[in-house]
């Protein structure tokens, strides 16, 4: 897969205007790299494709919650889907007003209800009836009306990797639909508590608008039941999902994503709020790596690169495929072979790629793994006493480090052996 912002130029991968190994030599391997142009463009493809309908398009800030990321999108008109108060506190410092904020997510606690009241956001999604009962004690003692939205579950497959999948029977995600006017019912006689949308998310990486389909038309019906049984519904949240192109996916257009979500909520009069992650970010950043080993085993070779599993987890937990592009560009027929290509971390699940076709690369070559704007950098964790990699953003020309590698000495700072340890 290729992207316009992600190109050769005289032989070498950039991003935009900047050659990636200048970046490498200014930063550091490994790091993340997104695309101004890239977020704008995938942005204003979405919000086009929903031109004239009464939509709201709240960015899912879990794919990737790097403030210049929101801000960048935040310019731009976004909304924001945020599922803990430290994402609600970067939408907020991105630049997002808090009333096109939603706050989704299957375990809010107490004090994270209290806070998105006292902020003023648009809408909570409920997804079960002691977090409801919660709710409202909490706007109550604020004296204050929480305007929700019930997250049900449809029951539907969403035919992706079975942990992204959130939209079944055996998902912990939402009210089951089947119990959804009892659900209802009781949210309205709840005091604090203002019944005005109904919500669903099926999972992630969708890419059949077959599921979404199915989904909808399911909540549409209950619209319909709910407004029979005096609900006063204003508004559907139909979450995101929308997939991306990573390898060779028969990935839907934004039009035929677009079509079918007014064919089907068309005729309700609804606001709809949609909630797209992976599909605004995914295809707008990369992360660059140093080959710091070429290995050969007794069955296959390794490239062993200085990014890991902890950097860009998507491979080892969802078995992900991100195309990977040396950043010297090689000749179309330079010969290719297969190689694994793993990180340094101690697991056997460190592995980016198995037997993958690759020209020759070696010690110092520098790689790109592309598509990995979405669930990337937000998802990297310490492991291995690895510090998290710099995020870059670039403009044209222009880039900013937007998130500094921390230094070994910020990791341990935060650590503290017990008095009795120091004698
Ligand atoms: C994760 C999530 C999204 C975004 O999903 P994408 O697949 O990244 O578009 C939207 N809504 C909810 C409730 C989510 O949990």
């Amino acid at each position: 897969m290729t992207s316009p912002y992600f190109t050769y130029q005289d032989g070498v991968l950039h991003a935009e205007g900047v050659a990636l190994p200048d970046l490498a030599a200014t930063v550091g391997t490994p790091f993340y790299c997104y695309s101004t142009a890239a977020l704008e463009a995938n942005y204003r493809a979405f919000a086009d494709a929903f031109e004239g309908s009464d939509t709201g398009i709240c960015y899912a800030l879990k794919a990737n919650s790097n403030l210049a990321v929101i801000r960048t999108l935040a310019k731009l008109g976004a909304g924001a889907d945020v599922v803990s108060e430290g994402e609600m506190r970067r939408a907020l410092a991105g630049g997002i007003p808090a009333d096109r904020i939603v706050f989704s997510g299957v375990g809010k606690t107490r004090e994270e209800m209290r806070s998105a009241l006292e902020s003023g956001i648009f809408q909570l999604n409920v997804e079960s009836i002691p977090e409801l009962e919660a709710l409202s004690q909490v706007a109550s003692s604020l004296d204050r009306t929480a305007a929700i939205a019930i997250r049900v579950n449809p029951d539907v497959d969403a035919k992706t990797h079975a942990k992204i999948a959130t939209g079944k029977k055996e998902n912990k995600f939402g009210i089951d639909i089947d119990h959804a006017r009892q659900t209802y019912a009781r949210a309205a006689a709840l005091p604090g508590i203002k019944p005005v949308a109904v919500a669903v998310h099926i999972g992630s990486q969708l890419t059949s608008l077959e599921p979404f389909r199915a989904a909808f038309e399911r909540v549409v019906e209950l619209v319909h039941a709910l407004r029979e049984d005096g609900h006063d519904i204003q508004r559907l949240d139909l979450g995101g999902g929308l997939g991306i192109l990573y390898r060779d996916e028969d990935v839907p257009s934004l039009d035929a994503y677009a079509g079918m979500v007014r064919s089907i909520t068309g005729n309700l009069g609804c606001h709809v709020t949609l909630e797209p992650g992976r599909a605004l970010v995914g295809n707008a950043g990369i992360l660059v790596s140093k080959v710091i080993y070429r290995k050969t085993g007794v069955h296959r070779e390794f490239l062993i690169v200085d990014a890991a599993m902890n950097d860009l987890i998507r491979p080892s937990l969802y078995d992900a495929w991100h195309t990977i592009l040396p950043v010297a560009e090689e000749d179309q027929d330079a010969p290719r072979t297969r190689i694994d290509v793993v990180g340094p971390v101690c697991e056997s699940g460190d592995t980016f790629a198995v037997q993958r076709v690759l020209p020759h690369l070696d010690q110092d070559d520098l790689v790109a793994f592309l598509s990995a704007g979405a669930y990337g950098a937000v998802m990297s964790s310490t492991y291995n006493t690895r510090p998290l990699v710099p995020e870059v953003l670039v403009s044209g020309s222009d880039h900013a480090v937007v998130r500094r590698r921390p230094t070994v000495e910020e990791m341990l700072a935060a650590e503290q052996v017990p008095a009795w340890l120091e004698k």
